[in-house]
């Protein structure tokens, strides 16, 4: 069967194009998938501009569009082994987390489902006993939904969910990387009752398949989560057409410890912030500051349990983590770290790919890196490699602490572990950053808004907030006792 869902059909790409996908762990060939050029993008927006301008469901009503997500997360619950095998195998990432990342979607979908019933009208107190005047909450229209392979399905629903509660229609474009989860979410949106052309999915390259979408002027939006140099593009060319843009681009988050912190959960949950997924985590804590007097012991226990951590495949129980998704990246992440050492870091552990587990030979692994006594101006520092590298930083005090956490272009997410719960505040009140964790690292929740300050990016996804960007608000104003003013007379 294709895998370009356009119109409500399936249907192959224009020029015939196709792409092998292959697992990253082990180069094993996952599904030969059709590749989408510009022309069949040009196909897709025009069947969500059809369905948005002529079809029933932007009108449905907002209840009836919550019962459908709510209907897709039971569909999601029940397809929750397909999808995570599906997933894992696009993504090298090992099964139990792409099963973590199952519920949450599911979960996504039932918070979406539940508020699009409950937002209203606003009614405006004009002060005017001759007027009425109400807000009114539309679809934007068509919205183009641009997402990366590290979360596929999960940073997916981030978009789908809140642009379908709000009455719009989309073209979706997944990374080329990963396109087998959303092939499935396609259908289970049909399976729930979504009409024809509301929902709409291409697969292929950025450039050739995604572009488009930023330029169209049947596009209303663009929400994109991915790498900063992509989202500036997108950016600049949706300015040719006034689009609504959102942007969920990277982080360089600090993990900040102070030396009163309870030691063993805060080593732990360092490893966890930046290890979890190979790194590839756009909040991972891959910017670990220590308060000077605790800087060796703690580094030494991160140390020994980094090197402790078992890299492995999808399938492989005993594994903690996975491969990096392409050679491509594998070969990025090895040069900053050649930078990190060549602008002066410490190698403590890491620092190159696994060697001797035949298990490992065929996939893009690397072993879990420290780079201790980093400064701020190393490029390791500053750009994020998206890889399993930690840098280390220290800081004196408070003050010290807040300045390098935010000498950064980004700010996305952070962590703060004292035990002082007055100095917790204080600090977190300073970080320009979109979620900050106090003692904890990682956890999130639909109902809260998640989205970066500085150049990770503007507009929220999650929460009310992430509603409200797939919405424009409509003013009307009744005058309930026409009469001529008579100001021209
Ligand atoms: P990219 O920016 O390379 O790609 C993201 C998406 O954009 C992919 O679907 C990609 O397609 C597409 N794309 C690439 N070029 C264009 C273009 N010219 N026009 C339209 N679309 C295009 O990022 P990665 O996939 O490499 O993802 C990693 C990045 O995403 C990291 O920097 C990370 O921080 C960020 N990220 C941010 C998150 C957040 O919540 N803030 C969450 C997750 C990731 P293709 O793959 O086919 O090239």
């Amino acid at each position: 069967m294709p895998d370009l869902f356009i119109g409500g059909a399936w249907t192959a790409a224009l020029d015939e194009g196709t792409r092998e996908i292959r697992c990253p762990a082990d180069g094993s060939p996952v599904a030969v998938v059709d590749e989408a050029g510009g022309k069949d993008t040009a196909l897709a927006i025009a069947a969500a501009r059809h369905a948005f301008d002529e079809g029933s469901w932007p009108g449905t009503p907002a209840a009836e569009r919550g019962d459908l997500l709510l209907r897709v997360a039971d569909l999601l619950v029940r397809d929750k082994a397909l999808l995570a095998r599906a997933e894992s195998l696009d993504t090298g990432k090992r099964l139990v987390e792409s099963e973590y990342d199952m519920d949450d979607i599911a979960n996504c979908f039932r918070y979406f489902g539940h508020l699009a019933a409950q937002v209203g009208d606003r009614v405006v107190d004009t002060g005017n006993p001759d007027a009425e005047s109400r807000v009114v909450y539309e679809p934007v229209g068509v919205c183009a939904l641009i997402t990366p392979w590290n979360y596929p399905l999960l940073q997916t629903a981030w978009k789908v969910a809140p642009a379908l509660a709000a009455g719009n229609t989309f073209v979706l474009k997944p990374s080329e990387l990963t396109p087998h989860s959303a092939i499935h979410l396609m259908r289970l949106l049909s399976e729930a009752g979504l009409p024809a052309g509301v929902a709409n999915l291409i697969l292929g390259s950025g450039p050739e398949a995604g572009a488009p979408l930023a330029d169209h002027p049947d596009v209303d939006m663009v929400s994109f989560t991915g790498g900063l140099q992509t989202g500036r593009r997108l950016m600049a060319t949706a300015a040719g057409t006034v689009k609504k843009v959102a942007l969920e681009l990277g982080g360089k988050n600090p993990n900040i410890v102070f030396a009163d912190a309870d030691f063993e959960t805060a080593v732990d949950m360092a490893l966890t912030a930046v290890f979890l997924h190979s790194g590839q985590v756009c909040s991972a804590g891959a910017r670990l500051l220590v308060e000077d007097s605790l800087h060796d012991r703690f580094v030494d226990e991160v140390v020994r349990r980094a090197r402790l951590i078992r890299l492995g495949g999808p399938f492989d129980e005993q594994a903690q983590t996975g491969p990096l998704i392409s050679a491509q990246h594998l070969a990025k992440v090895e040069a900053y770290v050649a930078a990190g050492l060549a602008e002066g870091a410490v190698l403590r552990c890491g620092g190159a790919r696994p060697s001797g587990d035949p298990a490992l030979a065929d996939g893009y692994f690397y072993l879990p890196t420290v780079l201790d006594e980093c400064g701020a101006g190393m490029s390791v520092v500053r750009e994020e490699s998206f890889g399993p590298v930690l840098t280390v930083e220290r800081f004196t005090d408070e003050d010290d602490a807040v300045r390098l956490a935010n000498d950064t272009i980004y700010g996305l997410a952070g962590a703060v572990w004292t035990s002082d719960q007055e100095r917790a505040q204080r600090v977190v009140s300073r970080l320009r950053i979109g979620t900050v964790w106090i003692n904890d690292y990682h956890p999130y929740v639909p109902q809260a808004e998640w989205g970066g300050f500085k150049q990770s990016g503007f507009g929220r996804e999650l929460g009310p907030t992430g509603l409200a960007e797939y919405q424009e608000p409509k003013h009307i104003w009744r005058n309930t006792s026409p009469a001529p003013q008579g100001w021209f007379s």
